[in-house]
C-alpha cells in the first residue's frame, strides 16, 4: 500500500491546498493531510477546527485521511507507514526552503523522500496568511478557501 503525508500548518486549509491535493490523490493508495501542532506558534484555528475544516472540504475524495502531528514529521510518517511527503510549490522561495526541508528530512530518515506539486497559477499568490490578513478586514475569500473554512473565517473575525 503506497502511503504518502501532506504536512503542514493548514491555518487555514485553501483551494490552493486542496489543488495539490487532488492532484495527487491518484498517485497513493492513501494520503494522511497532517495538521502539523507547533507550540510555538499562535493559530487563528485550533488544530482540532483546522481538522474538521480540512475533513468537510475533502469528505468528497476518497483515500484522504485527515489527522494531526507533532514534533518531526519523518517520525510520524514512520508511524503511519508512509515513505512519500508531498509538498506544494508556488514559487521559487518556496522551493529554496522546501529543497532544505527535503534534504534534512531524507537526512533524519533516508527511507522518506519528497514530492514537489507545482501550484495552478490561479493559486500561486494564495496562502493562509493572506487570507487571513484580508478576512480580517472584512474582504471576501470565496474564491480562495473552501465555503465552509470562509463561513470558520468570518466567524473567527466576527465580520458575519
Ligand atoms: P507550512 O507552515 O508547513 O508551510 P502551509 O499550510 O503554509 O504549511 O503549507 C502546507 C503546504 O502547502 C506547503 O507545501 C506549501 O508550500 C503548500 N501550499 C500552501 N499554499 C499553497 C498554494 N496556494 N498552492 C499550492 N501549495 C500551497
Amino acid at each position: 500500500m503506497k502511503r504518502a503525508i501532506y504536512p503542514g500548518s493548514f491555518d487555514p486549509f485553501t483551494l490552493g491546498h486542496l489543488d495539490i491535493l487532488q492532484r495527487v490523490v491518484g498517485i497513493f493508495d492513501e494520503i494522511t493531510v497532517a495538521v502539523l501542532h507547533n507550540p510555538n506558534k499562535k493559530p487563528l484555528f485550533t488544530v482540532a477546527e483546522r481538522i474538521d475544516l480540512i475533513k468537510e472540504a475533502t469528505e468528497h475524495m476518497g483515500h484522504v485521511v485527515v489527522d494531526s502531528f507533532e514534533g518531526l514529521v519523518v517520525d510520524y510518517a514512520k508511524i503511519k507507514g508512509a515513505t512519500t511527503l508531498v509538498r506544494g510549490l508556488r514559487e521559487v522561495s518556496d522551493f529554496e526552503n522546501e529543497l532544505k526541508m527535503a534534504h534534512m528530512n531524507r537526512h533524519l530518515d533516508s527511507d522518506v523522500g519528497t514530492v514537489f506539486i507545482p501550484t495552478s497559477p490561479e493559486y500561486s499568490f494564495v496562502s493562509s496568511s493572506l487570507v487571513k490578513e484580508v478576512a480580517s478586514h472584512g474582504g471576501r475569500v470565496t474564491a480562495f478557501v473552501p465555503s465552509g473554512v470562509e463561513q470558520a473565517l468570518y466567524q473567527k473575525y466576527q465580520k458575519v
